[in-house]
């Protein structure tokens, strides 16, 4: 593998019918980044990460995970993924929150083998991290849309990835605990060594944690640090998107998910 890189997508583009939805991509993800992936609605920031999961297939170009060619990659316990619509189980959802954690081992062990002690308590640890060991017995859909976010993310940590994606986690999430979910993220991030890509709207708060952020309208419009990103005035930023940036809002209450 080249050193550190945990993804590399080498001239990617794809379509689902006539268009191309992602256009001549060159993306590395190095370890122990935290990445946010930002751009308007229908920019193909959910076709990128479908990609890269091997969900969908690429027409042109390749992709590499941990160095091997997406097709011959089989160590998915290194990657987690936690999805878009993760918090939104209604209440009469008959799973309780450790049964959606430890649902994250399925992958490692097998479908047909029974959970024991051990999964009991990654499952129990991987709750503790974000903070929801208490809640191990209730009912999933009697939590709080952040609440359940926080355990899909421990469902992504259960198998003690090296890599977690996370589509628009911060949707459904009441804005009061919005910091809260990045402060998270950011421990998981530098104190857990974990490399994090984020697709997200909070264009204002991922450039306060995000190490690096990715700016993508089919193709990808700039790569490079935060820091580097906060310094755009919005006429840099309208630029780079060929777009108005006011329709990519600073306050994800705002924006009406794609
Ligand atoms: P984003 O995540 O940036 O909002 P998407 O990757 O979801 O963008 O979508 C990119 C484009 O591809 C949009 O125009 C969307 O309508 C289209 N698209 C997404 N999923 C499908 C699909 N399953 N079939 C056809 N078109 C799709």
């Amino acid at each position: 593998m080249k050193k550190n890189v945990l993804v590399e997508m080498d001239h990617v583009s794809f379509k689902y019918d006539k268009e191309w939805v992602v256009k001549d991509v060159d993306l590395s993800i190095h370890k122990g980044q935290f990445l946010g992936l930002v751009g308007p609605n229908g920019s193909g920031k959910s076709t990128l990460i479908k990609l890269m999961l091997g969900l969908s297939k690429p027409d042109r170009g390749s992709i590499q995970l941990f160095g091997q060619p997406l097709k011959q990659f089989k160590d998915w316990k290194e990657v987690g993924f936690v999805s878009q619509k993760a918090n939104s189980f209604n209440s009469g959802f008959p799973a309780t929150v450790i049964e959606v954690v430890k649902s994250g081992l399925v992958s490692r062990i097998g479908t047909f083998k029974f959970f024991n002690q051990s999964h009991k308590a990654k499952a129990l640890e991987a709750l503790k991290t974000v903070e929801m060991e208490e809640f191990a017995h209730d009912n999933i859909g009697e939590l709080s849309g952040g609440q359940q976010q926080r355990v899909f993310i421990a469902r992504a940590l259960v198998s003690d990835p090296s890599l977690v994606i996370l589509d628009e986690p911060t949707v459904g999430v009441d804005s009061k605990h919005v910091t809260d979910f990045y402060n998270l993220l950011g421990r998981l991030n530098k104190e857990q060594g974990i490399t994090l890509l984020m697709v997200t709207h909070d264009i204002g708060t991922i450039t306060d944690h995000a190490t690096h952020v990715v700016c993508m309208n089919k193709s990808i419009h700039f790569h490079g640090a935060s820091e580097d990103y906060k310094e755009f005035s919005d006429e840099d930023l309208n630029q780079l998107y060929g777009h108005s940036v006011h329709q990519l809002s600073h306050n994800h209450d705002e924006v009406n998910p794609s």
